[in-house]
Order: C-alpha cells, then sequence, then structure tokens
C-alpha cells in the first residue's frame, strides 16, 4: 500500500494534536450565543492528527521541493541568493506586524521612517532622483515605469507608439509595454552579445516613446555602449529604462541613473535578498530622475522639510500615475531588504556585486572546456553556456537540467535567452562556497560525460525526484482547475 500523502488520509478520529482547556461554560450555553441560523450542521471534517504527524507532514512536503535553504539554486536571472534570517527577524517585530496600513499616520512614524530611508539608499544604489516602493513585483515596477513613461510623453503632446526591446528581453519586457499600450520593436543583438548604437539609431523615430534594456543583459554581458545609446535615445525625445533585475552585479560599482538610465526598477527579492515566494508577495520599487518624479505613483513618502522633521504619504501630486497597488506596497519586504542594507553597509553591499561576479566568472572557467560558451568574453554575475555539442550525442539541455536534480541541485534556467540554442543561463550568486561551485561543476561534467556513454539515461531522468519528468505540455494544456467550496 503507498504511504497516504494528504493529511486527510492521516487523519485518524478522535486522534488529537493539541487539547483545548475545559470551558467554564458548557457547550450548550456558548452554543446559543451563536444564532441558528449561523450554526454548522455538518462536521468539519478537519484532520484528526497529532502534533508530531502534523510536523512530519509538512516537513516531509517542504523538502519534497528544491528550495535556496536546502540546496544550490543557480537559476540565471532570478538571483536565487541565500535570505538571511535575520531579516525575518525584524518583519516580525511586533511593531510592525501589529500595524494597520489604515492607523492613524502619527501611529505609524517608524514605519514611515523606515520606508523613507529604504527609498534614500535606493537612490544611492542606483544614482537616480526619487523611488517609489508601491510596485509589488519586477513586472509591475515595469508598468509603473512605462506608465510614467507614457505621461511624460503625453505631457510633451505625443504619447507616442512604439517601446524598443533588445531580443535578449525578459518576456516581462514586451508584455509591460504591451499593458502600457505600446508595441513592442525588436533590437537585434550584436555579435558580442550586447547592443550597438548603430542598431538604434537604425531603429529609433519620433514615435518612439523608450528603449528598455537589462544591464547587465540576460547574457550576462554589461551594455558598455550604454552612454552612446542613452544619447542616442535621449537625442529622439524618448527615455531609457532599465530592467534592474541584475543589479546584483552593479551595486557599489555602477549607479545607472549617472550613465544615462531615467527609470529602474528593483527587484527586491533578487537583488535584496527578499524571499521570492512561488508567485507570492514580493517588491518591485522603481527610481526615476527628477523630470519624471511628478508622476510617480501616489503616495510618496516625504520628509517634512527642516532637519528632524517627520515624514508623511504626500497624496497632493496631480500628475501622478495614481495608484498601483493597496497601501503602499508589500511592506514586509521593504523591511526586509532595510535590514539586509543596513546589515551590509555600503561596502558590504560593493562586496556582494563583487563576489557574484567573480563566482560566476569561477564557475564559467570551470565549465569552459566541457560545454560550448557562445560568449567567451568576462561575465558579470552570471553566463550562458550551450548544451548543442551535448545535443549532438542525443542528451538535450532539458536533459541535462534533469538529471542535474538527481544530485541535489536545482537546474539553471534553459532556453533562455531564446538567441542561445540550448541555452542554460547560470546564476551562481554571491552567498554559495567555493566548494559549492566546484561540486556543481563537477556535477554537471560528469552528466555531460553521460551523454557520451549513456544519452537515453538522460532522457529519462530524474530517477530521484519524489516525482519523475512531467508532461510540461499537458500541463499547459489540461489545466485541472479544481473550485472548492
Ligand atoms: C525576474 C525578471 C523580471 C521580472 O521580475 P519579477 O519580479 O519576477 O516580476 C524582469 N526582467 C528580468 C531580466 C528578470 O530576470
Amino acid at each position: 500500500m503507498n504511504e497516504p500523502t494528504l493529511i486527510y488520509e492521516k487523519s485518524s478520529p478522535g486522534v488529537i494534536g493539541c487539547p483545548l482547556p475545559d470551558t467554564a461554560t458548557p457547550e450548550d450555553k456558548l452554543l446559543e450565543l451563536i444564532p441558528e441560523k449561523h450554526r454548522r450542521s455538518d462536521d468539519t471534517a478537519l484532520p484528526e492528527i497529532t502534533e508530531g504527524e502534523l510536523m512530519r507532514h509538512y516537513i516531509g512536503l517542504s523538502v519534497k521541493n528544491h528550495h535556496i535553504d536546502k540546496g544550490f539554486y543557480p537559476l540565471g536571472s532570478c538571483t536565487m541568493k541565500y535570505n538571511p534570517k535575520l531579516n525575518e527577524k525584524a518583519a516580525a517585530l511586533p511593531g510592525f506586524t501589529g500595524q494597520h496600513p489604515l492607523a492613524p499616520l502619527r501611529t505609524m512614524t517608524g514605519s514611515l521612517e523606515l520606508m523613507y530611508e529604504l527609498g534614500e539608499y535606493f537612490k544611492e544604489i542606483s544614482g537616480l532622483d526619487r523611488i517609489s516602493l508601491q510596485p509589488v513585483a519586477g513586472a509591475q515596477g515595469e508598468l509603473t515605469g512605462l506608465l510614467i513613461t507614457r505621461a511624460y510623453h503625453r505631457d510633451r503632446g505625443n504619447v507616442r507608439k512604439y517601446i524598443l526591446t533588445p531580443d535578449s528581453a525578459h518576456g516581462t519586457n514586451p508584455a509591460s509595454a504591451r499593458l502600457a499600450g505600446y508595441e513592442t520593436v525588436q533590437i537585434k543583438s550584436n555579435e558580442d552579445g550586447i547592443i550597438s548604437p548603430e542598431t538604434i539609431e537604425a531603429a529609433i523615430d519620433e514615435d518612439t516613446a523608450a528603449l528598455m534594456l537589462t544591464n547587465p543583459n540576460t547574457l550576462g554581458l554589461f551594455e558598455s555602449n550604454i552612454e552612446k545609446i542613452a544619447e542616442i535615445v535621449h537625442g529622439a525625445g524618448a527615455l531609457v529604462y532599465m530592467d534592474g533585475a541584475n543589479l546584483n552585479a552593479q551595486m557599489g560599482i555602477i549607479q545607472p541613473g549617472k550613465i544615462g538610465f531615467d527609470i529602474l526598477h528593483f527587484n527586491l527579492h533578487k537583488t535584496l535578498s527578499t524571499p521570492h515566494g512561488g508567485g507570492g508577495p514580493g517588491a518591485g520599487a522603481v527610481g526615476v530622475v527628477k523630470k519624471l518624479e511628478q508622476y510617480l505613483p501616489v503616495p510618496v513618502v516625504s520628509r517634512v522639510p527642516g532637519d528632524g522633521n517627520g515624514c508623511f504619504l504626500d497624496y497632493d501630486r496631480p500628475k501622478s500615475i495614481g495608484r498601483m497597488h493597496s497601501f503602499y506596497g508589500n511592506f514586509a519586504n521593504m523591511v526586509r531588504a532595510y535590514a539586509y542594507i543596513r546589515t551590509l553597509g555600503g561596502v558590504g553591499l560593493r562586496e556582494v556585486s563583487e563576489n557574484a561576479i567573480i563566482n560566476a566568472n569561477y564557475l564559467q572557467a570551470l565549465l569552459h572546456d566541457e560545454f560550448d560558451m557562445p560568449y567567451k568574453q568576462i561575465c558579470q554575475h552570471e553566463f550562458v553556456l550551450s548544451c548543442n555539442r551535448q545535443k549532438k550525442k542525443g542528451a538535450k539541455a532539458l536533459d541535462i537540467a534533469k538529471r542535474l536534480l538527481d544530485f541535489g541541485f536545482h537546474a539553471p534556467t534553459v532556453y533562455f535567452p531564446l538567441i542561445v540554442p540550448e541555452a542554460f543561463m547560470i546564476e551562481p550568486t554571491e552567498t554559495e562556497s567555493r566548494r559549492t561551485l566546484e561540486k556543481f561543476a563537477e556535477t554537471l561534467i560528469d552528466i555531460s560525460k553521460e551523454a557520451d556513454t549513456d544519452p537515453e539515461k538522460l532522457q529519462q531522468a530524474p530517477y530521484n525526484t519524489p516525482v519523475r519528468r512531467l508532461d510540461e505540455v499537458k500541463a499547459a494544456r489540461e489545466q485541472d482547475i479544481c473550485f472548492t467550496g
């Protein structure tokens, strides 16, 4: 017989995990306090289980999946760094958790101060002039930035039509552009994997609203023509948007606002070590240059002018694009990011980025002989290799990725960016030790050797995971959506 998997199957009638104390009032007297129509007539059907079994059930579920506290997670572009538990401690302080977002302002001076200061740190990291903490994901930050772009152009008499996005861009870039009412024009990367000024020159016209550029780009390469490109874009009256998902390579090294970017989103769950939660509450702050400040979402956190004055929520902003989220965004993640920044300080943040770059380059060097490297230059915090050589022997990038799971590693991002065939996008992050990187490289090389001797074995992988290879097409095409209640 199979082990039961659902907590309901583990239930036995009469088992109690946590007995409740006897009440002084008998049950029937209590019942009288609840009007008849609100009383439950059927059984609650809750599982009956001991505390120990309950613990094992949930811990068992948590280790079935892969997560950053369990093993290496080199998922390119996602910056799956370790999330320091000190951040959690700060976010759980009762002064923060007990606060209601509609409480009178004078009772939330500390939280406002924290938001204001976090914005000041983001200004320093980005070199931009004003921050909104309101968006709740990188992608929502993009939409916010593009609505600001729209408002800016509308004020100048023409909202314009196009957003330029490179062929290496994350899918959210063109998606956000569409949501903001724009069409996208795809820009080709050159043979070095970056954007040439000439390509921008040829694509831009008076209907271009903005260029969206990820820097370093999704190949892990620094867009070294950025200053020239920004000059061209600004010359055409358009804006330069930076997708800041890869900011983990730049903190304390480059201020994007000082090299031509007008708008940038931060992914707090990437760069600033707040948790990535299964699509759950994220944070995607946006920074802008001075000329775009007035369009930021309301409210912004401002300080009353003068020394020693407190902060307030400023709603008096007639040119604002409006709200992007209820209240002020995901506040608990702001606390976590604040704790992270305060723990490391400016020098520490620079070291984070330096070590992220060193780790990626070390891993790239370890894998260099075994895999095709489409771009050979020094990388930033991530790099892309191709499993082309292995595919010729019968093991695709997907097969190799699945085989990695057997050895306790999460797979890298596969088949992205789209311009590299059989792509593996690897981002080790600064929080991994040299030993982990070497073990990972060794495993990946061993798997590649399996492609020489036994490619069929790779085609069936994984073998040691709670479920074997899933039919991913079926999962997308035949969704089994179950509504209860
Ligand atoms: C992660 C990512 C995004 C989207 O950010 P979310 O916070 O997941 O919405 C956009 N662009 C790039 C390059 C990314 O890596």
